[in-house]
């Protein structure tokens, strides 16, 4: 990536920097890789980064929202998100947060529990109007990924498991405010490995083979989110794999006449666009290793402290040959390292570093811990 070093330097630190030219090149390689099979609707997975600037880019794309709280329900109205394209998940939605979605006539709510059925047939009688719903199913498809961001295993606080499948379908079908439209899957997140979301069609076939033998149709299903970007060389693969993405799912997944096949992508869509701008305070010289200390910490990017995540690091700033550093903030916590034995330019006090790969849940996951403010977020184009 070619940083505008020069205006970067005029910014306070530390704050994420947002490629804009690289999310309208990503949403234009989904639109059109996705387009290319009937009935495929995209979803933007919100939480992955909610900054207003972004969420009004990716909007005017034409995607649709996946939302997992009230809160990003009403972030994503006012990007612009029409709300008949909005999907609301969430192993634990409040009340108020239902009742928003009734309110706007949500496209979906994603269940995940048949106590919160009972609550949303509860509200939207309460409100004279009719839910679509759709089941979160536990498919114990095992994504080979870090085991903190699998949820698609057998028990697991999200999704309603299979075999009481059946008889969540019925419940629903019985209700007067609800109208159950199909079923709902997420399997993990940064998932590179095409024959995961393969395992997931098989068992979509199986679980659809299964209800049509009951005497269920559906009307769509939602296959979730998932696919992973490349960490280790964001410069060599700056557009995620979207053309093998969504071919796995038209080749594998037997979708019916007029059935709709829908997805929820999140760091696909904004991780390789971002990249957290902080300055080096301090070089210090250790035994056996030398620290380069920046101003950001995990408040700012909890990815590394929270999940062992890598990200790539470059000083933006030095042509000098590389050294290895520890690169490290100012948190008084000992996990708050960005990266441990880390080839980096030769770097001096003043230099901006940057930390790619951060446009998912980097911002959006910032916390005040020690009292410090929260990033803020500038997009190429105010540049
Ligand atoms: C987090 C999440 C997503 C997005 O996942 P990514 O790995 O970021 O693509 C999609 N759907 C649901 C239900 C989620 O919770």
């Amino acid at each position: 990536m070619n940083f505008p070093t020069q205006q970067l330097n005029n910014i306070d630190t530390p704050f994420y920097f947002y490629d804009a030219d690289l999310l309208r090149t990503t949403l234009d390689n989904i639109n059109e890789e996705a387009g290319k099979y009937d009935n495929f609707c995209v979803h933007y997975a919100v939480k992955a980064n909610a900054n207003p600037k972004l969420l009004r880019i990716i909007a005017k794309s034409g995607m649709g929202a996946d939302c997992v709280s009230g809160g990003e329900v009403e972030a994503a109205v006012a990007a612009g998100f029409p709300a008949n394209k909005i999907v609301f998940a969430g192993v634990a939605k409040a009340d108020w947060e239902i009742e928003l979605g009734l309110n706007l006539s949500i496209a979906c709510f994603n269940v995940e529990s048949l106590p919160e059925l009972e609550v949303i047939n509860e509200l939207a009688g309460n409100l004279e109007t009719k839910a679509n719903v759709a089941f979160r199913i536990n498919p114990e498809v095992g994504a080979h990924t870090h085991a903190n961001i699998t949820t698609g295993t057998a028990e697991n606080k999200f999704g309603i498991a299979m075999r009481d499948m059946t008889k969540a379908i019925r419940i629903a079908n019985e209700m007067p405010n609800v109208n159950f439209t199909g079923l709902h899957f997420h399997i993990g997140s940064q998932i590179l490995e095409m024959d995961d979301f393969a395992a997931l069609c098989q068992r979509v076939n199986e679980l659809q083979d299964q209800l049509e033998a009951e005497g269920i149709t559906l009307q769509s299903i939602n296959v979730g989110g998932g696919l992973g970007v490349d960490y280790q060389d964001p410069d060599a693969n700056p557009v995620p794999n979207f053309k093998d993405f969504f071919k796995t799912y038209a080749d594998g997944l037997k979708l019916r006449d007029g059935q709709t096949l829908h997805f929820e992508l999140g760091r696909s869509v904004v991780a390789q666009c971002g990249t957290l701008i902080t300055r080096t305070l301090y070089i210090k010289q250790g035994v056996a290793k030398q620290f380069l200390i920046v101003d950001a910490g995990f408040t700012d990017l909890i990815r590394p402290a929270l999940y062992d995540a890598y990200h790539k690091i470059e000083n933006i700033m030095s042509n000098e040959a590389e050294e290895v550093y520890d690169v490290v903030g100012p948190i008084c916590e000992s996990t708050d390292v960005f990266g441990k034995a880390r080839k980096v330019n030769k770097t001096k006090r003043g230099d901006l570093i940057a930390l790619r790969s951060a446009g998912a849940y980097g911002e959006i996951m910032a916390s005040g811990y020690n009292c410090r403010q929260l990033p803020k977020g500038w997009t190429s184009d105010e540049l």
